[in-house]
């Protein structure tokens, strides 16, 4: 299969995008990598709590862009988002549910590169997504005219090898 996503390659700079966004193609394993030496050097609580405002900026930065670029309204954002990481290659997410109202949300991710990288170490490894849900739910609570104010956790894990997928929950905070 081709990829999903419409990338653009500018002839004169070399920069890559994708829907206008810049975007950078990496080899997987560079990419856990860098982030399992990070993780070793802070520790994984303190780097999962940086990695949650900058993933939630992050978020919400290209929900606004992506919202305007193809005119979505309310939730569509959120399911769009959802589907342009699956098919970026982080992992497969699928939506159980969403309440755009209260931003609260399950979503289970399969294949998720983190547990994919970590899979000899038995416990949750995919914290780097959990500022993800909630920055993209909050853009779509400003949508609605909501000031929602979202936290998310990994309920579960495929690597804690008892499951065979990922689950995040949103709720307030
Ligand atoms: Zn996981």
């Amino acid at each position: 299969m081709k990829p999903q996503v419409p990338i653009e390659v500018d002839a004169a700079t070399g920069e890559w995008s994708v829907d206008g966004i810049p975007m950078i193609l990496v080899p997987r394993h560079f990419f856990i990598n860098n982030h399992l030496a990070i993780e070793a050097a802070l520790g994984a609580q303190k780097y999962s709590e940086i990695l949650f405002e900058a993933g939630h900026k992050s978020a919400y930065v290209w929900c606004e862009k992506e919202a305007t670029t193809h005119g979505l309204q309310g939730v569509e954002v959120f399911h769009h988002y959802m589907k342009r990481l699956s098919q970026r290659g982080w992992g497969k997410f699928r939506v159980e549910s969403v309440d755009p109202q209260t931003g609260q949300s399950r979503i289970l991710v399969s294949n998720s590169v983190f547990s994919i990288g970590h899979a000899s170490t038995p416990r949750k490894t995919c914290y780097m997504f959990r500022g993800w849900f909630p920055g993209s739910l909050e853009f779509v609570g400003t949508l609605l005219g909501k000031r929602l104010k979202l936290t998310s956790a990994e309920s579960q894990c495929a690597a804690e090898g008892k499951h065979d997928h990922c689950v995040f929950e949103t709720r307030s905070v």
